[in-house]
């Protein structure tokens, strides 16, 4: 029998990004079409990642903007975010570093491990012009943060669990957050 490590993650964003359906999609494996708005929801999730069990803790948050805090409770023993923002909805893009930055103020840290998702990507369309945020505009966002970056689709199912686990690498792996390269 294995102890499997406990840690505990974030999912943060702003509102409406889809923080709900890529957490449900990534614990229970479907979609959710109309979740309720979220107030806060705790899940845990077991993963494996090489040959070691890990018991996530994850954290759905209730959403940001410029003016919120995340609750205390939820950053005690955080050690890795998940930051969403929409494809298709430039403001949600906008408030990503804000939103890493005031949970790095709340938590008295220079860093954290993180990584930047853009969700909704089976929405995304040329005729949507500037207000479609391209992967190239994201991964540049996510390396100015020294963030990993991973383009998602809660609905389809797609990158979600990669993003997790990438998480979890930069989490656990050699190279760790305070590293600069
Ligand atoms: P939250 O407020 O960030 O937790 O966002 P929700 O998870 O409640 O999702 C907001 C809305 O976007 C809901 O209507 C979801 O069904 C929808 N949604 C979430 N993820 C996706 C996605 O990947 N693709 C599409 N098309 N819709 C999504």
């Amino acid at each position: 029998q294995s102890v499997s490590k406990q840690r505990k993650i974030a999912v943060v964003g702003a509102r409406n990004v889809g923080k709900s359906s890529l957490t449900v999609q990534f614990v229970e494996s479907h979609f959710v079409e109309s979740y309720y708005p979220t107030i806060e929801n705790q899940f845990t999730k077991q993963i494996v990642l090489g040959k070691t069990p890990y018991t996530l803790e994850i954290c759905d948050t209730a959403g940001q903007d410029e003016f919120s805090l995340i609750n205390t409770k939820s950053l005690i023993g955080l050690k890795g975010i998940v930051i969403v923002y929409s494809c298709v909805n430039r403001a949600s893009f906008e408030i990503v570093e804000l939103i890493r930055d005031k949970i790095l103020d709340q938590l008295g840290l220079d860093n954290i491990p993180a990584v930047v998702v853009a969700n909704k990507i089976d929405l995304r369309s040329a005729r949507d012009g500037g207000s479609v945020i391209t992967p190239n505009e994201g991964a540049q966002l996510a390396a100015k943060l020294g963030a990993g970056f991973k383009e998602c689709s809660a609905k389809l199912n797609v990158g979600v669990e990669e993003a997790v686990t990438l998480l979890l690498t930069r989490m656990e792996g050699p190279i760790k957050s305070n590293s600069n390269d």
